[in-house]
């Protein structure tokens, strides 16, 4: 997991994973392994702070699309299995009441009261610290808070506030010196576009982009000048690309490799991108993860 707030706009995500399969303690748990998949995933892990409002006419967002995960224990599929009993049985008492399509506010409510809440208002602390001192603080500051919480139910630093979103952390490019990543080496490491092969993913060419820019001037006049346009290292599928070109510098969206983990949408410091659903239910097929 790489933490989205990273400043240094030079940082590959994809390429510390595989540098980090290099280390001794990791080669040798894979060393004779065979690569069988591939994908990626941006984990919401803002927590109770960050939940946002869940129901809306004839839908409602539930597990990680809400970001129940709790990010001490590196786990959400708890929450996840409790959100979805709460919105059934929400949905269910709508269905016997005779409703369709309107709001499951009964499952907003159960959510941010019941269990799940619980769990969450607990560790609510850790990532905004972790964010803003780091992981030392956090564990230290966070980790005092939380097991009072858990103790007495009460948090002793009360809602620590996230700072500054994930695109907004990310610094200017001439602040830090580019990183020199090994290259992979076939067996442990693998370059980006042939383990996107690997994730199965498929898109139908002839349709629209489903990566939408606000202003399609930005990443060549704003990203590429001050951040080093940090698209062709945060994606892990290497979708978007700075081509050189007789005119001078293009952007490329080569969307069909897409594997939807939406960091784009998240990290472009210029928020300028937006990840929309493409058609038919194209996108990576990961039936083993
Ligand atoms: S284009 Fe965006 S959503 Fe798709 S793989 Fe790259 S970063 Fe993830």
């Amino acid at each position: 997991m790489v933490h989205l707030n990273y400043t240094n706009p030079w940082v590959s995500p994809y390429m510390e994973f595989q540098r980090l399969k290099h280390h001794p303690m990791v080669a040798e748990l894979l060393e004779g392994g065979k690569r069988i998949a591939y994908g990626a995933r941006a984990i919401s892990e803002g927590g109770w702070q960050s939940i946002p409002k869940l129901t809306f006419p004839g839908g409602a967002l539930l597990g990680c699309s809400a970001g129940l995960v709790n990010v001490p224990r590196i786990k959400g599929n708890h929450n996840a299995m409790l959100s979805g009993i709460e919105a059934a049985e929400a949905a269910a008492a709508a269905i016997a009441a005779g409703r369709a399509g309107d709001e499951l506010v009964a499952y907003e409510a159960a959510l941010r009261s019941g269990p799940v809440a619980k769990d969450l208002r607990r560790a609510r602390n850790m990532k905004p610290l972790w964010a803003k001192f780091g992981m030392l603080a956090s564990l230290g500051l966070g980790g005092f808070d939380m097991w009072v919480a858990n103790l007495t139910g009460w948090n002793p630093l009360g809602t620590v506030k996230h700072g500054k979103n994930d695109a907004k952390a990310t610094g200017v490019a001439g602040n830090y010196a580019p990183i020199d990543y090994p290259k992979p080496d076939g067996k442990l490491s693998f370059d980006r576009l042939t383990n996107v092969a690997f994730s199965a993913t498929n898109h139908e060419e002839s349709q629209p982009c489903h990566l939408q820019l606000a202003d399609p001037e930005i990443p060549i006049a704003v990203n590429l000048p001050t951040y080093g346009e940090p698209a062709q290292r945060y994606c892990p599928a290497g979708v978007y690309e700075v081509l050189e070109t007789a005119e001078g510098p293009k952007f490329q969206i080569n969307f069909q490799n897409c594997v939807h983990c939406k960091t784009c949408d998240i990290k472009d410091p210029s928020e300028n991108i937006t990840w929309t659903t493409p058609q038919g239910g194209d996108g990576p097929n990961y039936p083993n993860m």
